[in-house]
C-alpha cells in the first residue's frame, strides 16, 4: 500500500516536538507540506494557509491540524470538504458542538477524522483501564499542576477566549479518566480561578461522579513550581491504582507494574491509519464535554492578573 500524503497545518511546539517525529518512524504516512502563517519546516514545501498548500500540492489525502484551538473548526471544516482525511490535536474544538459538527461532515464526505487525545496513548492508559475492569471505585484524585511559564511559554492564545487556560493540560488528565473509567463520568461543581487580565482560568478544581456516587476530585493549576504532577489516583475495593507522569507510569498498591513501551505519538498516528483505512471516525467528545460542563456550572474567582 502507498503511504498517505499527509500535510501538517500549524508549525509550532508540538508539531515539531512530536508529531514530525512520529510521522517518521511510521511509514503509512508521508509528510508532503506544511501550511503555518510564519515558521517554515525546511526541505519540505511551505504555505501560509492549507488552500494555497492544496493547489500546489493536490496529492495531498490528509492533514493533522496542530494549531491553536481557537482556529481549527474552520480548517477542519474546510479540509473535510475538499475530501481530506483529518487528525485533529486536543482540544478538538473550541466547543462541543464543533466536534459534533465536525463528524458529521465527515461522514458525509466519507472520510476519515481523528479527534486526537495523545495521553490516552500513555504506556500506563490501557493497563489502568484493564485493571479497573470489575473493580469497584471508592474515591479519586486528579493532580495535574504544572508551570505553565515553562510548558505554555509566549502562547498567548492559551488565555484568550476558547484557548481552555489550565484546561489546556487538564483536559488531558479528563481523557485519561474518561477513557479508564467504565462508567459515565458526570461533572457536579467546579470552581475556576480566573487571573483579572485573562479570558480563561489558570487554576481549577472539580468535582466528578461515577453512576456508584464515587467522589472524584479534580485539581488543576498552572502555577505549580517545584516538582510538576500529573497525577491519578483511585482508591477501589481490591487496592490502590496511581498513574503518575501524565498516565506513564504505573503503580498497584505501590508497587509499579511492567507496561509494554508504547509511544504516545506513535500510537496516535497508527491509530490515525486506522482510521484512514477504513474513512472511519474516532471522535469522542466525553473529556471536551467535561470541560465545557464546568465553564456552565463552574462558580468564578477572580485571582490576580497573570504576567509571563
Ligand atoms: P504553538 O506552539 O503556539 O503553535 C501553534 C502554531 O499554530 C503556531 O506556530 C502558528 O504558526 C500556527 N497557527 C496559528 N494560526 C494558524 C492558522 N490559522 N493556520 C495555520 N497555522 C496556524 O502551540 P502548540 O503548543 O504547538 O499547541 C498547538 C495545539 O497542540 C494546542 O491545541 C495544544 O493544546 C496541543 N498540544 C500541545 C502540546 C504541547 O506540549 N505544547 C502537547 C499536546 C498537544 P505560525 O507560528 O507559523 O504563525
Amino acid at each position: 500500500m502507498a503511504a498517505t500524503k499527509i500535510a501538517l497545518v500549524g508549525l509550532g511546539k508540538i508539531a515539531r516536538d512530536q508529531h514530525i517525529p512520529a510521522l517518521a518512524l511510521n511509514h503509512e504516512f508521508e509528510l508532503v507540506a506544511v501550511a503555518s502563517p510564519h515558521h517554515k519546516l525546511d526541505g519540505l514545501p511551505n504555505f501560509h494557509d492549507l488552500p494555497a498548500l492544496l493547489q500546489a500540492v493536490p496529492e495531498t489525502a490528509a492533514v493533522a491540524l496542530c494549531t491553536p484551538p481557537q482556529v481549527r473548526y474552520e480548517i477542519a471544516r474546510y479540509a473535510l470538504e475538499q475530501g481530506l482525511h483529518v487528525l485533529l490535536e486536543k482540544p478538538p474544538g473550541v466547543t462541543v458542538s464543533e466536534v459534533m459538527a465536525l463528524a458529521q461532515i465527515a461522514k458525509r464526505n466519507g472520510v476519515a477524522l481523528f479527534a486526537s487525545w495523545h495521553s490516552r496513548h500513555a504506556r500506563g492508559v490501557e493497563p489502568a483501564r484493564a485493571w479497573l475492569r470489575g473493580r469497584r471505585l471508592r474515591n479519586v484524585a486528579v493532580n495535574w499542576k504544572e508551570d505553565v511559564r515553562i510548558w505554555h511559554p509566549g502562547q498567548a492564545w492559551i488565555w484568550r477566549a476558547g484557548g481552555l487556560g489550565v484546561f489546556d493540560p487538564g483536559i488531558n488528565a479528563l481523557s485519561i479518566l474518561t477513557r479508564i473509567v467504565a462508567d459515565p463520568l458526570v461533572l457536579q461543581a467546579a470552581d475556576l480561578s480566573y487571573p483579572r487580565n485573562c479570558a480563561t482560568p489558570i487554576a481549577a478544581r472539580l468535582s466528578l461522579s461515577d453512576a456508584h456516587g464515587t467522589n472524584m476530585q479534580v485539581e488543576l493549576d498552572f502555577l505549580q513550581t517545584g516538582p510538576q504532577t500529573w497525577s491519578i489516583d483511585i482508591e477501589t475495593e481490591s487496592g490502590r491504582l496511581n498513574l503518575s507522569l501524565g498516565g506513564t507510569v504505573m503503580t498497584v498498591d505501590g508497587h509499579e507494574v511492567q507496561t509494554a513501551p508504547v509511544m504516545e505519538y506513535p500510537g496516535l498516528y497508527a491509530r490515525f491509519a486506522e482510521l484512514v483505512g477504513t474513512h472511519g471516525i474516532d471522535a469522542d467528545i466525553a473529556p471536551l464535554q467535561l470541560v465545557a460542563d464546568a465553564f456552565l456550572c463552574g462558580r468564578r474567582i477572580e485571582v490576580d492578573p497573570f504576567v509571563e
